[in-house]
């Protein structure tokens, strides 16, 4: 299928009608509402009964020991009566079976948090097909190398791609959020030839080495047109991705690299400057009948590396930089009969002003180089500097190369089906550590835990502490607002005095193949009718308190109304859904206030982020170890991520497997 010109057009440069024409496809089906400016607040506070106070700073602040507990209505409210306090532990082989290493309390603590789900060991059902159905591919008007993860709608979720692509585009030059996440080396190699000169030399030996290790451990290497698109849509790139440079135009690379790259299929960029070509400045030079050889395979791309490499182009007159990098191009396109889309300056040197140059003459992104740090494509500031890594890192990378989340299934906003992964990025100056993947659920305890306590024994690769709490006392788990989860399996209503001060918040509901955010209504969200009128096959619910990105717009101050200290640099947790569908769940790595962290998540890729939780009790926990650098405070709830469901690849490994035995 053919796409029109507006689509393709979009993936690099977003406007604003094609971004509106996209979410006519992809509206979210999230309950989308005027967002009443919260009324919980401090001051309020003060001016309702002491108890009200407490609940008040017992969510969003963190004085635990500190606040004055008064006869709160809480300790009468109904909410400890509840029939879900004293319901007996659900029989699930989890709960029967709790973990070794845990201490005792955490068996009682909460029974299975998915007794529905089995472990992987059955279940083939005919729905896990459809699971499966993972869209990557990743269409590049000019590249000749599609990808594509294995897929039975393959064909026409390819042909959706661009369209999705369309949605997710970031304006040029910024990288998108959802490629943010993703984990492409961009390597760069110099010289090859027998006998090394200088220590970043190469010889074919150990090129050809580089290369089995590349394909031993499964990556894909991937072309520049194919990283540029992914880093301006976001849209996935192959499981395993890395992508090859080479810097100078050395007569190796036409002897030694050239022919190896055509017998492993492998693309790769060479990035050149017309004055070294057929020429034997310093080294040896390729020739340009070698360079049109090469530049007419769909392996390779050609990319200007200025003029005459200068050895920093920032300190260069315009007049200069316009002929380095106007000039280049031009003489390399008539040289090459090829259109040059990417520059790649020397020595790394760039500033604002050599980008606009770079802009302007019509480059679609630029390579630039870092030796003191190896970062991934996605972490580079914009597409017209995109960081490499010298390969001598070839080996240490290597295992980190991820190509970021897949698309949601066609037809959904959500993904339940992808593997957990913990991500650290920096967005904004703004540390974020986060997970991504997998299966969200609630898990409400039966007191107060550390949240790793909390998970142990329990499927669950990733957690985050949840819902507010009621600080009446330290060895309870009652909860602010009404609050539902899987491993109860029973609706507990919030206390009536309470219930009011959560009007507007975000409720947030779980289904097994949907997340909702809603604004709190006291008069239709406390039971569980009104629960399963907003969403028929809850089987989780419970209040955050504030959104800090809604329908993928990071939320201004006014958004929070009086929410406590919304606006202090503090610890904070949060939950949300990604621009692939995926779940999410994660901490702040530092203090933070609420409006600059909407803005970081936002423009790290997620669509929807609900602050669970600031200050001291704010916990993030992956594979059973805490991401915090102090200990939190215990907490009765969490929203955790379960491994996906098991699909039809792991069935039949399964199946193998007990064939075996
Ligand atoms: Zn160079």
């Amino acid at each position: 299928m053919k796409l029109p010109q507006w689509v393709r057009r979009s993936a690099f440069q977003s406007r604003p009608s094609v971004l509106q024409r996209s979410h006519l496809f992809y509206k979210f089906g999230l309950k989308v509402a005027v967002f009443p400016a919260i009324a919980l607040s401090q001051t309020m506070g003060m001016a309702t009964p002491p108890g009200i106070a407490q609940l008040e700073t017992s969510a969003l602040e963190s004085p635990v020991l500190e606040s004055p507990v008064i006869e709160s209505p809480a300790l009468e409210s109904p909410v400890i009566e509840s029939p879900a306090l004293e319901s007996p532990v659900i029989e699930s082989p989890a709960a029967a079976s709790p973990a070794p290493a845990s201490p005792a309390p955490e068996s009682s603590a909460l029974e299975s948090p998915v007794p529905e789900s089995p472990p992987t060991s059955e279940v083939c059902s005919p729905d896990t097909q459809f699971a499966t159905a993972q869209v990557t591919q990743v269409r590049s008007s000019d590249s000749p190398v599609l990808m594509a993860r294995t897929s039975k709608m393959g064909d026409l979720l390819n042909d959706l791609s661009p369209v999705l692509a369309a949605h997710f585009a970031a304006p040029f030059p910024q990288i998108s959020g959802a490629a943010r996440r993703a984990r492409v080396p961009v390597i760069m190699y110099h010289d090859i030839l027998p006998e090394k000169e200088v220590f970043f030399d190469v010889t074919p030996q150990e090129f050809t080495a580089a290369l089995n290790l590349i394909r031993e451990n499964g990556l894909t290497p991937i072309s520049l047109d194919q990283l540029t698109e992914h880093l301006a849509t976001g849209v996935p790139l192959p499981e395993k991705p890395i992508l090859l440079t080479f810097d100078d135009g050395y007569k190796g690379h036409y002897e030694h690299v050239y022919p190896l790259l055509k017998q492993y299929g492998y693309p790769a960029v060479f990035a050149i400057y017309p004055d070294k070509v057929g020429t034997n400045i310093g080294r040896s030079s390729m020739s340009w009948e070698q360079l049109q050889e090469m530049a007419a395979d769909p392996l390779v791309t050609i990319a200007s590396h200025s003029f005459t490499h200068p050895e920093d182009l920032t300190v260069l007159p315009d007049d200069r930089l316009r002929y380095e990098i106007v000039e280049s191009k031009r003489v390399l396109e008539s040289r090459l009969g090829i259109t040059l889309k990417y520059f790649v300056y020397p020595i790394g040197k760039n500033d604002e002003r050599v980008q606009r140059w770079v802009q302007m003459t019509g480059y679609k992104a630029a390579l630039t180089m870092d030796d003191t740090v190896n970062k991934f494509a996605g972490e580079s500031e914009s597409l017209l500097s995109i960081d490499r890594i010298g390969q001598s890192n070839l080996a240490e990378v290597i295992p980190a190369a991820y190509g970021g989340a897949p698309l949601p299934p066609f037809g959904s906003q959500f993904n339940f089906n992808s593997p957990v992964q913990l991500s650290r990025l920096t967005v904004n100056e703004v540390p974020l550590i986060m997970a991504s993947g997998g299966r969200p659920i609630t898990i409400h305890a039966k007191t107060r835990y550390q949240v790793e306590e909390i998970i142990a024994g329990t499927p669950a690769v990733a957690a985050v502490d949840g819902g507010f709490f009621s600080l009446e006392y330290l060895d309870s788990n009652v909860m602010v607002g009404p609050v539902m989860s899987q491993n109860t399996q029973a609706f507990m209503p919030s206390n009536p005095k309470e219930v009011r001060l959560l009007t507007g918040r975000p409720l947030v509901l779980l289904s097994p193949d949907k997340v909702m955010f809603v604004p709190f209504d006291p008069e239709k969200h406390n039971t569980l009718a009104g629960i399963q009128a907003e969403l028929p096959d809850a089987t989780d619910a419970f209040v955050g308190a504030a959104w800090l990105v809604k329908d993928g717009q990071p939320q201004p101050a006014e958004a929070f109304g009086r929410l406590f200290d919304f606006d202090a640099a503090r610890d904070r947790a949060y939950w949300g859904i990604d621009y692939a569908g995926q779940p999410v769940v994660g901490v702040s790595g530092d203090y933070v206030d609420s409006v600059s962290l909407g803005k970081a998540l936002s423009k790290a890729g997620l669509r929807d982020v609900v602050m669970l939780d600031s200050g001291a009790s704010a916990s993030l926990v992956y594979e059973g170890k805490s991401m915090m650098s102090y200990e939190p405070r215990p907490v009765p709830h969490v929203v955790a991520l379960l491994p996906p469901q098991p699909t039809l690849a792991n069935c039949s490994i399964v199946s193998k497997k007990q064939a075996e035995n």
